[in-house]
């Protein structure tokens, strides 16, 4: 789908509020102008949304009872973080990791905590989550239309690249990462930069949904006081068409799914979470994994994670990690984490 039809069907949304849903832009990268639209009714209180492209991803922000002057601080932000943390930008961070030749680079302390956790994360989620995928994903391509994947050789005698043991975290802010090694945020960026826009907002608002394609933060109320009820994607269905609605208050929620950026190649499924183990898109029982948690950051990588992991072995993840999730499976079966149902309101819309 074309980022200009993106855009106007998210524009609409944001104008119109209520049930959000996640999702990205596919095959498009750079930044368009924000819009701001305020509403025009004198009893309404006052709204300010706008859309944005950042990480490759629709960006949409939508506050209320905030001056207009804190979407342009968002915006700001959500540049700097993509000049630190963009794997295409020459001189980020991501960037200078990239080209050091396995010599120790010193980076932003915001970036060497997110590595720092982003380590933590593969860890615990036996490596299905890594860093260093990014040898593996630089093969593929799941949004430029060329359907292009490496052939057996090329992808085997990449697996050694991936290891996020080798990613070294040394005193003041320094990174060191082997030659020929290369790491990619994109499973836990956005997550850190919805978390830091939530925490800019914090206070300064009435309510905020701020959403980066499938991570939304919910920050505070609606202005009738109710909770931001945020959507989770169909699966099965045209993006944008939620399957149920998650009632939450300064949460977040994010959704990784096989569904958003993937092709089909003789019948099979190939999408952009690839298993470390394989260099393949993920052999998963699921569709999406959907995290509610105060950190966009750590449900951003463990969501990531659960669909390399499939169903069984990522409840159990979870559970570990004192994680509340709704898993849907490839065959629509839907799954939550045990007390899920009892700590967020759940409504099936379908
Ligand atoms: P999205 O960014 O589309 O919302 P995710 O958070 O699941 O979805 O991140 C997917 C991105 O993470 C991929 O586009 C790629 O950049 C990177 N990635 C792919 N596989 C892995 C993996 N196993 N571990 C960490 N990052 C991954
Ligand atoms: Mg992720």
């Amino acid at each position: 789908m074309k980022k200009k039809r993106w855009l106007s069907a998210l524009l609409a949304l944001a104008m119109l509020g209520g049930v959000l849903t996640g999702c990205s832009a596919q095959g498009e990268t750079g930044n368009i102008a924000p819009v701001v639209t305020k509403d025009p009714r004198p009893d309404v209180q006052e709204r300010v949304s706008g859309v944005g492209f950042y990480f490759d991803t629709v960006v949409t922000l939508t506050l209320y009872g905030a001056p207009e002057s804190i979407l342009d601080e968002l915006w700001t932000a959500c540049k700097h973080y993509e000049g630190l943390l963009s794997k295409t930008i020459d001189g980020s961070d991501v960037d200078r990791i990239n080209k050091s030749g396995g010599e120790p680079v010193t980076v932003d302390p915001e970036t060497w905590e997110i590595l720092r956790r982003a380590k933590e994360v593969s860890d615990i989620s036996g490596h299905a989550f890594s860093v260093t995928i990014a040898p593996l994903t630089a093969m593929w391509d799941f949004t430029g239309g060329t359907q292009r994947m490496p052939d057996d050789e090329t992808r085997l005698a990449a697996l050694p690249l991936v290891n996020d043991d080798a990613l070294v975290l040394g005193d003041n802010y320094t990174v060191t990462l082997p030659a020929g090694m290369e790491i990619d945020l994109g499973g836990i960026a956005k997550g850190y930069i919805a978390d830091q826009a939530a925490a800019l907002i914090q206070g300064r608002v009435t309510g905020a949904t701020l959403n980066f394609g499938g991570n939304v933060y919910a920050v505070g109320r609606k202005p009738d006081g109710s909770a931001f009820r945020v959507g989770v994607q169909d699966p099965e269905d045209e993006q944008g068409s939620p399957l149920m609605a998650l009632t939450v208050a300064d949460q977040s929620v994010v959704t990784s799914g096989i569904y958003e950026r993937y092709f089909i190649k003789d019948g099979v499924r190939y999408h952009h979470i690839l298993d470390p183990k394989t260099g393949i898109s993920a052999d998963t029982d699921l569709a999406s994994a959907t995290i509610v948690s105060e950190s966009s950051m750590t449900a951003d990588a463990f969501a990531t994670a659960c669909i390399v992991l499939g169903s069984e072995e990522s409840l159990k993840m979870l559970s570990d990690a004192g994680l509340n999730a709704v898993l849907i499976k490839r065959d629509g079966t839907v799954l939550t984490t045990d007390g899920f149902k009892d700590l967020y309101k759940m409504q099936m819309l379908k």
